[in-house]
């Protein structure tokens, strides 16, 4: 029995999360789950999983959730702040960690489930955003086991040999990865048009049922552009070892590309729940939830390159990985700026990439070897951000929003 804590238990991942634990109630028991606000639902979740600790991370909300808990049947400890946070990804007790807190957040969370050397999901790719070198040598100093979330580093994951050799692609047989992005809901709209779509146009994947923040870096790539740094920090990459290809149909999650010409691609319906229960069981095998692929009904399979016209946002960000990381760490801390201002009908949504441009023109290199020196690289960002915004003119169709 693997005791679990689910950072992020009432996010989109979260949710999915609990659906497959609860299909295996004899191999997985919940420890603790988090929320930053949503107690409602916390406590929803924590009437079903029966953990024996739940966390508000924001403190605004601590007294309400003590309060309903409190008039539950409930006998689990209510706790609040970001120190308690890292507590439940860190506790003796907990065998497996799911890092699913979006945004940077998620840090210093899933930092301390890898420090205690914890089964670490990953689904939080801003932690090896920020501070890749830093997390994977903290995962390799204490023994941590990180599996990736992102459906496409776990199709990587399981397209690899078994004896993979980190940062050396022809040692493993294998000339190229081949990461896939759907190119979100604006894959053919005229390029014109793309300024004047909204917030609610942007979350509307067509494949996918995500969380606003990676719904709207979909529809910018600049989620396949986290993905590249990230699958360059899982799987010690070059920049050239990687090749995003559009695939809008969703059912390839990614290949790996052998010397001998094969191709391995990992594919099934676009359910989170496939690569969590992967991950989750690994290396065993157990049912998720998720309808089989009925290959009577696919009739499309498509492939494309991504426009850079279309998605400058993707070669910013491949742009970041070989300048760095200063600059990944800002760029991400720049794009959640520029996200929340455009969800806000702030920005329009050409205007992301135009904010994290000029905030990645503006910060010059600099060195990153301690996780203070990450945030304070980021907040600096944040900073940078804010200011190009407020000098930003919102077009008046969002001011009125
Ligand atoms: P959601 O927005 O759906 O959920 C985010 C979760 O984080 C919620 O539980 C939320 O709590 C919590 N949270 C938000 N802000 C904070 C904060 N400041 N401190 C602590 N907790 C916070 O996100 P997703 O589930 O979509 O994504 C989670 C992560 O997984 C992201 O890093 C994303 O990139 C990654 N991912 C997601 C995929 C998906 O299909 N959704 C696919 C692959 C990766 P509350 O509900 O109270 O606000």
């Amino acid at each position: 029995m693997q005791k679990v804590t689910i950072l992020g238990a009432t996010g989109s991942i979260g949710r999915s999360t609990i659906d497959v634990l609860l299909r295996h109630p004899e191999m997985f028991k919940v420890f603790a789950l988090t929320a930053n606000s949503n107690i409602d639902l916390l406590l929803q979740q924590a009437l079903i999983c029966s953990p024996e600790y739940v966390v508000v991370s924001d403190l605004k909300y601590y007294q309400q959730a003590k309060e309903l808990f409190a008039q539950s049947t409930l006998n689990c400890e209510v706790l609040a702040g970001n120190d308690a946070l890292e507590l439940v990804a860190s506790d003796a007790n907990v065998d497996v960690v799911m890092a699913a807190i979006v945004g940077a957040a998620g840090l210093l969370p899933t930092l301390a489930a890898a420090r205690a050397g914890k089964k670490v999901l990953l689904a939080n790719k801003e932690s090896l955003v920020m501070s890749g070198d830093l997390f994977i040598q903290t995962a390799n100093k204490y023994k941590a086991q990180l599996l990736p979330i992102d459906s496409e580093h776990n199709a990587i994951f399981q397209c690899l040999p078994a004896d993979f050799t980190y940062g050396d692609l022809p040692a493993s047989g294998i000339s190229k990865i081949l990461l896939t992005g759907s190119g979100g809901p604006f894959l053919n709209l005229p390029l014109q048009d793309l300024s004047h779509v909204g917030p609610e146009q942007a979350c509307a994947h067509p494949n996918w049922s995500m969380g606003r923040k990676i719904s709207v870096d979909s529809a910018t790539m600049m989620n396949k552009g986290l993905e590249f740094i990230e699958a360059r920090w899982l799987f010690g990459l070059q920049s050239d070892d990687i090749q995003v290809v559009l695939h809008p149909q969703s059912i390839i999650h990614s290949m790996v590309q052998y010397l001998d010409g094969s191709v391995i691609a990992q594919m099934g319906n676009p359910d989170m729940r496939t690569p969590i229960a992967h991950a989750l069981a690994y290396p065993q095998r157990v049912e998720s939830g998720v309808a089989a692929l009925d290959f009577n009904q696919l009739t499309d399979f498509t492939f494309s390159q991504p426009s850079k016209e279309r998605y400058p946002n993707l070669t910013l960000a491949i742009e970041a990985s070989n300048a760095g990381q200063y600059a990944t760490t800002s760029l991400n801390a720049a794009n959640e700026i520029a996200v929340d201002s455009f969800l806000q009908g702030q920005i329009s949504f050409t205007q992301i990439a135009e904010v994290n441009n000029e905030c990645l023109q503006q910060i010059t290199s600099h060195k990153l070897d301690t996780i203070d020196e990450v945030i304070a690289s980021d907040q600096n960002a944040r900073r940078v951000s804010l200011e190009i915004i407020k000098r930003i003119n919102p077009p008046a169709m969002l001011r009125t929003k």
